[in-house]
């Protein structure tokens, strides 16, 4: 197991649609390790397979909160096939922008089908904080970025300050 490098907006990997998962083999299923290794580092609750710069369906998230045992989901190729009318808001943060976080509104429950890590095919009902993180997740698979939800000047703002943050890093590399 190891821990993989964040990719950190802007990127192109995070902007575009991310790969179906076709094969479910040993690489794949020690890819899945490493994202849970690098989620937790993080301290993430959720993850997806463009974020370490692997354009694939790949998503992995664990929504319990600290005091109470761990969640672990995997989901591959995941598709929502209903939400629900009523929409709730939540501060949403994201491990491809570190230090940002914005109010979001998405419906707050939703089925989702998807293979699990064997290639069992799957459908889950997700709602409270699950609903908010595995919707943002998908997102990412479709390069679709949280910023989206928010103003265009607002996002314009972000930008400038994640090309900042960029550079200082290569800079302290
Ligand atoms: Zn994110």
């Amino acid at each position: 197991m190891s821990i993989l490098n964040l990719v950190y907006a802007p990127a192109t990997v995070l902007e575009k649609k991310a790969h179906e998962v076709k094969n479910i083999d040993k690489s794949l299923k020690s890819f899945v390790n490493n994202m849970f290794d690098t989620m937790y580092k993080n301290n993430g609750v959720g993850l997806a397979a463009p974020q370490v710069n692997e354009s694939l369906q790949v998503i992995v998230m664990d929504c319990s909160s600290k005091n109470k045992e761990s969640n672990p989901r995997v989901l591959l190729n995941p598709k929502i096939i209903n939400q629900s009318d009523t929409c709730k808001e939540y501060e949403e943060g994201c491990l491809s922008f570190p230090d940002h976080y914005f109010s979001i509104s998405r419906p707050d429950s939703l089925n989702v089908k998807f293979l699990d890590l064997e290639g069992n095919k799957k459908e889950t009902f997700f709602s409270g904080f699950e609903a908010v993180c595995v919707q943002h997740e998908i997102d990412h698979l479709s390069g679709t970025l949280f910023t989206s939800y928010i103003s265009r000047l607002k996002r314009q703002i972000i930008l400038k300050k994640m090309q900042k943050f960029k550079k200082n890093i290569n800079k302290s590399i």
